[in-house]
């Protein structure tokens, strides 16, 4: 597949500041963003509510086929909790925040989130998964671990990953 812009994915578990750092950085590339939430549910990408997690009971194939003629071309930030599913060869980065147990409990207490979801989430930062289910995934080059525990960090990842995209599209321009 070729693209003329990067598709990103920023990942990690919910509360860590996914959808902050990915805001601001389709604001400042023109990237866009894609939060896969929304997609699975306004294209109906599931097989229905699960009360206990209040969270929909998501259909892969169906997320899969929904969002890969924008992906096909590039220039797309993923926005979502989960990064095992999408195939290596649509991906050029893959971002997963990390933060403080502390700091994660309270924006989740912010949130409501039931109590089983929320010890949950804090156990799953605390193990890794994302970081893991990441480097498992992906070639390791690609992927990278950054901390979000305050808007001085958000504000560096966010320039970091803007001089990657510049990189990127200088990069890919030269073979051109
Ligand atoms: P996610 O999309 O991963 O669930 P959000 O971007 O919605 O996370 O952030 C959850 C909450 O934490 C929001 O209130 C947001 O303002 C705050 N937040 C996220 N990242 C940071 C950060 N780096 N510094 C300070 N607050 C943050």
């Amino acid at each position: 597949m070729s693209r003329t812009s990067p598709n990103i994915i920023i990942t990690g578990t919910p509360g860590v500041g996914k959808t902050s750092h990915c805001e601001l950085l389709a604001e400042r590339t023109g990237l866009a963003h894609l939060s896969v939430n929304d997609v699975v549910k306004e294209r109906e990408c599931h097989e229905g509510w699960d009360d206990e997690y209040q969270s929909w009971i998501v259909d892969e194939d169906k997320l899969l086929d929904a969002i890969e003629p924008q992906l096909k071309p590039g220039g797309c930030i993923l926005d979502w909790h989960a990064c095992d599913l999408f195939p290596e060869s649509w991906i050029d980065l893959v971002v997963v925040l990390r933060v403080e147990t502390r700091v994660l409990y309270d924006r989740l207490t912010a949130r409501n989130y039931p109590e089983k979801k929320l010890q949950e989430n804090i156990d799953s930062e605390i193990m890794q998964v994302l970081l893991d289910e990441a480097r498992e995934s992906y070639d390791e080059q690609i992927v990278v671990e950054l901390q979000s525990g305050t808007t001085e960090e958000l504000e560096a990842n966010v320039e970091r990953i803007e001089a990657w995209v510049r990189q990127w599209r200088e990069d890919r321009a030269k073979e051109e």
